[in-house]
This record gives structure tokens, C-alpha cells and sequence, in this order.
């Protein structure tokens, strides 16, 4: 903790617009970000969309490079404050207005976990807040994460990356994922989602007697973290409170299996 205040302390928004063009200029991986967009093919990188975010929230779509320099050069010229990666059109997004049926091909299927989606098993923040007690609910789900689509999916081509703010990304880059159709998209998250429902009135997950193989995995992943992440770094017993949110959880309201704790982060949403 104490580090993480030093850092706190030692940064100064305000000095943010001066450092991002010496940022672009001396340690943005251009060359390594032109190797993985480009795919081994010119046609990849030349005919997808960056969008670029500017200083007082100008929004600038349909960007896109010919190669490393033009987006090299274009990226310090702009200095965006944010970059988003599109999809890879049928030509260039520059050309769109001009183009004939101009439309996406691929794109990388991307996961994207929130902290904010622990907000009811995490005592120690709220909201966009993030800490040493918290992040650890972030390993757990990317191990899980990791797993089923390494294991059940067969995709090797995993990028994981921090969002920037308060949780992490996942890019799944094999040339079959990218190539997925959005009801192949729905059906793999389908596949791991077990949350369904709000509040915590109910109890979200119902699972059955014999658990899914992948789910079972799931639980092997939660359990050694089980513990010490939900009993001693969030002390999470520790108020009448949540031990009654709980209690509401379990099928028996006599008995509090450790469980039914484990099946309830199993579910927390990937998504
Ligand atoms: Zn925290």
C-alpha cells in the first residue's frame, strides 16, 4: 500500500498533455503494434479502422495506415489521448465514403473484465476504484479465462492486456477467431456465462449436481485462491451483512458451504 501511495503522490495529472507526445515519440511500441496488426499481411493492417480519441473528447473514426511509418507519423502528428482498434474492412475506412459496400471482415474476438462486475463479493473498493486486496479477482478470472479458451476452444494467439483503467482485455488473435461470425461470437460467451439475474436478492447461478467439465476446471482455478483472496484479503465474513448475503445464496440456508462460495465467483461475469 505504502508503494502504491508514493506513486499516487508522485503523479501529476496535469502534466499528462506535456508527456504523451514524448510518450508517442520515444516509447510507444510502433514497430512491435505494426508487426501484430499487420498479421504477415499488408491488405490486414491497410484496411483496418483505428479511431482515435482527442484532447476535449474529439472522436476521429475510420483511421487507417498504409504501414509503420504512416502510422507512426500520424500518431504524433494527432497525439491521440486514446486508441481504439476497429475491425478490418473490405478496403480502406479512410476510403469508406467513396467505397461500394463497404463492410467489416475480422476482427479479434475480445473479452473485457471489469473490477466493476466484483462489486458485491469486494469489500475493500467500489466503482473505478482498484487496489492490491481487489486485483487479485482479475488473476483468478483470467486464469479461468485463459484456460477454457486455450483447452475447450483450441486458440493459442492470446493477448492480455490492462484496459488502463480498472480491469483487463483479452484478444484472442487466432485467424479463427478473428474470423468468427457474431452468432459464433454470442455462442462462445453463452458457453461461459453461468450468471444469470441482478441483485443479490436471488441466488444467480444455479448449477447442477454434476458440473460441467469446464466448470469443474473453473472451480480447480478458484479454489486456491479461495481463501486467502475472499477470507483474508477481503475479509468478507467479517460483517453480519454479508454473511447474511451468503447465507441467502446457498440451496440449504442451515449449512454455508465453502462451496457454493466458490460456485458464486465462478459466475462473476466475464463480460
Ligand atoms: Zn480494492
Amino acid at each position: 500500500m505504502e508503494i502504491d501511495n508514493q506513486l499516487e503522490d508522485s503523479f501529476d495529472p496535469s502534466v499528462y498533455p506535456d508527456l504523451l507526445p514524448i510518450y508517442y515519440k520515444r516509447l510507444f511500441p510502433f514497430s512491435l503494434y505494426h508487426k501484430w496488426l499487420r498479421y504477415n499481411d499488408d491488405k490486414l493492417l491497410i484496411n483496418r479502422e483505428f479511431s482515435f480519441t482527442l484532447k476535449d473528447d474529439v472522436y476521429l473514426r475510420y483511421q487507417s495506415f498504409k504501414d509503420e511509418e504512416d502510422m507512426k507519423k500520424e500518431v504524433i502528428q494527432k497525439c491521440p489521448h486514446k486508441i481504439d482498434i476497429g475491425a478490418v474492412y473490405s478496403c480502406r475506412p479512410s476510403d469508406q465514403r467513396t467505397a461500394s459496400n463497404f463492410h467489416p471482415l475480422e476482427k479479434e474476438l475480445v473479452f473485457d473484465i471489469d473490477m466493476t462486475d466484483y462489486d458485491e463479493v469486494r469489500t475493500c473498493c467500489s466503482g473505478a476504484d482498484i487496489c492490491k486486496k481487489c486485483w487479485p479477482f482479475m488473476t483468478v478470472a483470467l486464469k479461468i479465462l485463459d484456460r477454457a479458451l486455450r483447452e475447450d476452444f483450441g486458440f493459442n494467439h492470446l493477448l492480455w492486456v490492462y484496459s488502463g483503467r480498472r480491469g483487463i482485455h483479452c484478444w484472442v488473435c487466432d485467424k479463427e477467431a478473428r474470423e468468427l461470425s457474431p452468432a459464433a461470437r454470442s455462442a462462445i460467451v453463452e458457453y461461459l456465462s453461468v450468471i444469470k439475474g441482478g441483485e443479490y436478492k436471488a441466488k444467480k447461478v444455479h448449477l447442477p449436481e454434476t458440473l460441467h467439465p469446464s466448470l469443474k476446471q473453473a472451480d480447480k482455478i478458484i479454489s486456491k485462491y479461495f481463501e486467502d483472496l475472499m477470507l483474508n484479503k477481503q475479509d468478507f465474513l467479517a460483517t453480519q451483512d454479508n454473511c447474511e448475503k451468503i447465507i441467502a445464496m446457498c440451496l440449504d440456508p442451515n449449512i454455508l458451504y465453502k462451496k457454493y462460495l466458490n460456485y458464486y465467483l465462478t459466475c462473476i461475469s466475464f463480460i
